[in-house]
């Protein structure tokens, strides 16, 4: 109420109009207390309401004019009063102050109180105030609570770096918080900027999702999420991600309201570790769940391709020289060699251990050879370090070409793995390419691996000799022993393979002939002095590769010196298929054989079924039967027939007769009977390492003839 309006309320001035029935009631509808102070008097009149807004009967208030002075908070009173006297000085309109009234039960109750001069004397000085208090503790409460709730909220806002920023519509105007132009590192003092301000900041590969996220809550009255980067003024790239939502509005075409918060440290979080998740550790090249992920992505688009498996050559035996350092050091140089020489549409990978991937999108075999070429290259080249310096590495790669889309991923790899396998078997440091021919299915597969492992076995020790003794039969062991020398492979689970699995094997992959190298060269630098004694003799297994070999007698002429073992305690086993097959180099070999005095036998006789006529060409010294006539002898007349006939042949060439696989003491019998001279077998002798069968020959040696067994 203004002075203003004092006209009006003069004709209240008296008792009874104040108590007025339509008054009353207005006013405690109204929930107003009023009251009325006469200056010159110092009475002032508190009505019922008034006193019952205080938890106050009829009555029970003394009418001191400053009553309600008395019942004012400490903390209010200076500033009620002060509004009271400023009003009756003249300085304002109106009294409008809000303070606390003690409540009868002594709580206090907010009050907003509004009053004015109703009256004034003829000087114009006031004579008479009056006013009304209203209960605005409910009110002052939930404006507590609403700033509580706030100085919550933006300590919230705070501690996320959340900026806030709205768009009013209808006024087409912005506005950002500090923290919203902080982040976007905009220095201004006030909210307000320009509406076409943020497009300009959003990075041009995120600019059409982020205006349409910003726009679409205009549709959905939900909240958008949106997360796009933009480019601060100093060039700088951040990510961002706004909540946006739109707040209609009675009056206005609404407002856009968003938050605005920088993720630029979480999206590098999250992308390191999605780069984690695909790229190994060591080498920084991709993993191989990734690389089967990629590989798989490629086969399906069914463009032909090419997958290599590089394999290092002589990693394992890096390591152990120069220690785990070096090796990974020599796997990160060889990752980074290969990542250098690669178009960058090659992807590389690492497989695990020294085992490394290319995917090669769009290869034909002419870019196949050139890449594989590259490779080899940068693996040679790689940069060891100081401690390996004087080594190499090398590497040995497999390629698969895959054109068809329907191939399994396991596959592609399984058969690029196979070739590097035959990459390995043909002497390392070079590539080979899968193919169908030289391999079919997975025993193909098998084969190529053994045959690697084979040549691994040679450098690592799990290349066995076993020996098996080749006895005269019907007469008790006598001078010499004859042992066939066997080779035995432990796989890298322990398991012995037998000579049947990995021989085949290793003459597929073209590593036999190495194989037999091995074989005579370690079995007469470990026993040449045994071989000199006389104790025993060897015979050596020759596959149709060595056979071949023209440089095979300079090498055996060579380890003969080395180990000065006599030429004539070795011999040498052929098989018939392998001596017909390659008919002139069984000829060659078998005349210098001859000219140096070493044994020969023609193994597996019987088994190829080839003419008797061959015997007549091969001058050897032995035949051996094959077991299979042998190991039946007892119950097969036709065994019986042809191994008769073969003897008696043999007989009349003048070369001996080997029985192999006598198990069975019947079949002795018979053979002796037959008049057959020697016998093989395990009923004479199981095959055992050939380190135990020397030794026990030399102590039977050294003793006297008449003692020995
Ligand atoms: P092989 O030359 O015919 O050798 C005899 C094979 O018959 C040996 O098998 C021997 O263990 C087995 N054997 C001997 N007596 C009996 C018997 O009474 N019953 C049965 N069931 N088997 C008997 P092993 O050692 O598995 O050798 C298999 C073949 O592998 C050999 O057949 C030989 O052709 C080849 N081989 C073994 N060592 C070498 C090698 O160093 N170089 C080459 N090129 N081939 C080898
Ligand atoms: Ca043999
Ligand atoms: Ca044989």
């Amino acid at each position: 109420m203004s002075g203003d309006g004092a006209g009006e309320v003069q004709g209240m001035a008296d008792k009874k109009d104040r108590n007025g029935e339509f008054w009353e009631l207005a006013l405690e509808r109204a929930h107003l207390g009023v009251w009325d102070w006469d200056l010159r008097s110092g009475d002032c009149f508190y009505s019922a309401m008034w006193s019952q807004m205080l938890g106050y009967g009829e009555g029970e208030l003394v009418e001191a004019s400053d009553l309600w002075l008395q019942l004012t908070h400490p903390d209010d009173r200076e500033r009620a009063v002060a509004s009271g006297e400023r009003h009756i000085a003249g300085l304002t309109d109106s009294i409008e102050t809000e303070l606390r009234l003690k409540h009868k039960s002594g709580h206090w109750v907010w009050v907003l109180d509004r009053g004015g001069v109703v009256e004034r004397d003829a000087e114009g000085r006031p004579v008479r105030l009056m006013g009304v208090q209203t209960d605005i503790t409910k009110q002052k409460q939930a404006e507590a609570e609403l700033a509580q709730v706030n100085v919550r909220f933006r300590l919230a806002l705070a501690a996320s770096g959340t900026g806030i920023w709205h768009h009013d519509l209808a006024a087409r105007k912005s506005y950002w918080d500090e923290r919203t132009r902080e982040i976007f590192g905009l220095v201004a003092e006030t909210d307000e900027v320009s509406q076409d301000l943020w497009h300009s900041y959003l990075h041009p590969d995120d600019r059409a999702d982020a205006e349409r996220a910003h726009l679409a809550p205009l549709q959905t009255q939900k909240v958008v999420a949106v997360q796009y980067r933009i480019i601060k003024r100093d060039g700088e790239i951040r990510h961002v991600e706004s909540l946006i939502r739109f707040i209609a509005d009675a009056q206005s075409s609404g407002q856009i309201l968003g938050t605005v918060r920088d993720i630029t440290e979480a999206k590098q979080r999250e992308q390191e570790l999605a780069h984690a998740a695909r790229h190994d550790a060591l080498t920084g090249l991709l993993n191989r769940a990734a690389f089967d992920r990629l590989l798989a992505e490629h086969i399906a688009t069914a463009r032909p391709l090419a997958v290599f498996y590089v394999d290092l050559d002589y990693f394992k035996a890096l390591n152990d020289f120069a220690g785990h350092a070096t090796g990974d050091l020599a796997l990160k140089s060889v990752a980074e060699g290969i990542l250098g020489c690669l178009p960058p549409s090659v992807h590389a990978a690492r497989l695990g251990g020294d085992e490394f991937a290319l995917l090669v999108p769009d290869c034909d075999a002419a870019q196949a050879e050139r890449l594989a070429g590259a490779v080899l290259a940068a693996v040679r080249d790689a940069d060891l370090g100081s401690t390996a310096a004087s080594r190499k590495l090398a590497a040995s790669i497999g390629i698969a070409f895959v054109s068809d889309e329907n191939t399994a991923v396991a596959d592609a790899l399984a058969c690029a793995d196979d070739a590097c396998y035959a990459a390995k078997a043909a002497g390392r440091n070079r590539f080979a390419v899968f193919s169908h021919e030289t391999t079919s299915g997975s025993s193909g597969l098998n084969a190529a691996r053994l045959a690697a492992d084979t040549v691994d076995a040679m450098d690592d020790g799990r290349l066995k000799l076993f020996g098996q003794e080749i006895h005269r039969l019907g007469k008790p062991w006598q001078e010499s022993r004859h042992v066939e020398v066997l080779a035995r492979l432990a796989g890298r689970n322990g398991r012995l393979i037998p000579p049947g699995e990995f021989i085949p094997a290793a003459e597929r992959f073209g590593v036999a002939s190495r194989l037999d190298r091995w074989i005579i060269r370690t079995a007469l630098s470990l026993h040449g002095p045994a071989l000199k004694s006389g104790a025993l003799t060897l015979g050596f297994n020759l596959s149709a590769q060595t056979l071949s070999d023209p440089q095979l007698w300079d090498f055996v002429d060579a380890v003969i010196d080395e180990t000065g073992a006599p030429h004539s305690g070795i011999g040498f086993e052929i098989t018939e298929t392998a001596a017909v097959t390659n008919f002139a180099a069984a000829e060659q070999f078998v005349r210098k054989a001859r000219e140096r005095r070493c044994r020969v036998s023609l193994d597996d006789f019987g088994a190829g079924m080839s003419s008797f006529e061959y015997l007549r060409r091969f001058p050897v010294d032995a035949i051996k039967i094959d077991g299979s006539f042998i190991e039946h002898i007892a119950e097969s007349g036709f065994d019986r027939e042809i191994v008769s006939a073969i003897s008696g042949i043999a007989r009349s060439l003048g070369c001996s007769v080997v029985a192999e696989k006598i198990e069975e003491q019947d079949a002795l019998d018979i053979l002796r009977d037959m008049g057959v001279a020697f016998g093989q077998g395990f009923l004479l002798h199981r095959p055992e390492p050939l380190d135990a069968i020397v030794a026990r020959a030399g102590v039977q040696a050294a003793l006297p003839a008449g003692r020995r067994a």
